[in-house]
């Protein structure tokens, strides 16, 4: 099936300012040339270590940032491109659900309105309608319809990105970004959010983009994988592809954190050294050298060249 998203090497740069001036004085480099689509249906996982820009990449497909170059195409459209009203009449199609719902309900009113509110702002139901639809919502999100009267503090964390996901739901959106939605709740929970968005997904063609830092956390959702490492990508390929055969070093790493069911298979365990360098200066050639087990000469000095090494398999690396 075709692309319902296009990201064409794009790069979102936020300024650093400093001096008496506020001058900018150098730039964080969020996302720096970033390349991949997502087909129509599909779940795309995004995965890396916190401050890869992952989540900048998120926003900025949604355009509730503004990039700093390249392209990103939906169904056929550079949204960039789109005056105020054309981008507003898209927004109900394209939503986000957040690692932490509760910092983005207001306290003071009860999460039905919460969760209809976006609805009626958009003018896509009468008042009338509207307790029908939030009932409808809730009820194929898992949450019983007599919450609606309730608060956000009345909800565990499970129920709360259960509302979370019924916001997003009700605008009726064909693509979802979630980034770290079940990153904040218990192991167990974590399970039956993954589910939820995998029942919803079929039911209503979904399409995701899946943010995370945890690869385990996307493997059960994500049919691709993408793997970033200080705001480039670094590695992508099928989920099989990328669980049976990863081929940069970050992945293997990764990967080496992720539990497998059948203990005789053990993998070992890869602890990368070192921090996580600051983006706003990343090291000069392989950005990864400086916690790279198997860096030479040459990665210190020249960028690896982001290439298909096998079928729909990228990886940038000079010893692949
Ligand atoms: Fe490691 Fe060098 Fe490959 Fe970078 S290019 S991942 S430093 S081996
Ligand atoms: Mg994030």
């Amino acid at each position: 099936s075709e692309a319902l998203l296009e990201v064409h090497d794009l790069k979102k740069y936020f300024p650093i300012r400093g001096g008496v001036f506020q001058r900018t004085v150098g730039h964080v480099k969020a996302v720096d040339g970033v390349s991949f689509s997502i087909k129509k249906g599909e779940a795309f996982g995004l995965v890396g270590e916190s401050g890869c820009g992952k989540s900048t990449i998120g926003r900025t497909i949604l355009r509730l940032n503004e990039k700093t170059s390249g392209q990103v195409i939906y169904n056929g459209t550079d949204i960039h491109t789109l005056n105020k009203t054309d981008m507003r009449k898209l927004r109900p199609e394209m939503q986000i659900v957040f690692q932490d719902p509760y910092s983005s309900l207001n306290p003071r009113i009860n999460v039905g309105q919460a969760v209809g509110e976006a609805l009626l702002a958009h003018g896509l139901c009468t008042k009338a309608e509207l307790r029908d639809r939030i009932s409808e919502i809730f009820n194929i999100c898992g949450l019983a319809p007599y919450h609606i009267n309730r608060f956000p503090h009345e909800f565990s964390g499970g129920q709360r990105q259960r509302i979370g996901i019924a916001r997003a739901l009700i605008m009726n959106p064909q693509f979802i970004v979630a980034d770290e939605p079940v990153s904040a709740l218990d192991v167990s929970i974590q399970a039956q959010i993954i589910n939820l968005l995998g029942d919803l997904q079929e039911s209503r063609d979904l399409t995701y983009l899946f943010i995370s830092h945890d690869l385990s956390v996307v493997e059960h959702l994500c049919n691709r994988i993408g793997v970033m490492y200080l705001g480039s990508m670094v590695e992508m390929a099928s989920r099989d592809e990328l669980f049976k055969n990863p081929l940069h070093p970050y992945t293997k790493a990764l990967l080496s954190a992720v539990p497998v069911p059948d203990p005789t298979l053990k993998r070992e365990r890869i602890v990368l050294q070192g921090d996580i360098p600051s983006p706003a200066k990343p090291p000069v050639g392989c950005k990864f050298h400086t916690r790279c087990p198997i860096a030479t000469e040459i990665c210190k000095q020249q960028v690896p060249e982001y290439r298909e090494v096998g079928s729909n398999h990228f990886v940038a690396c000079h010893l692949v």
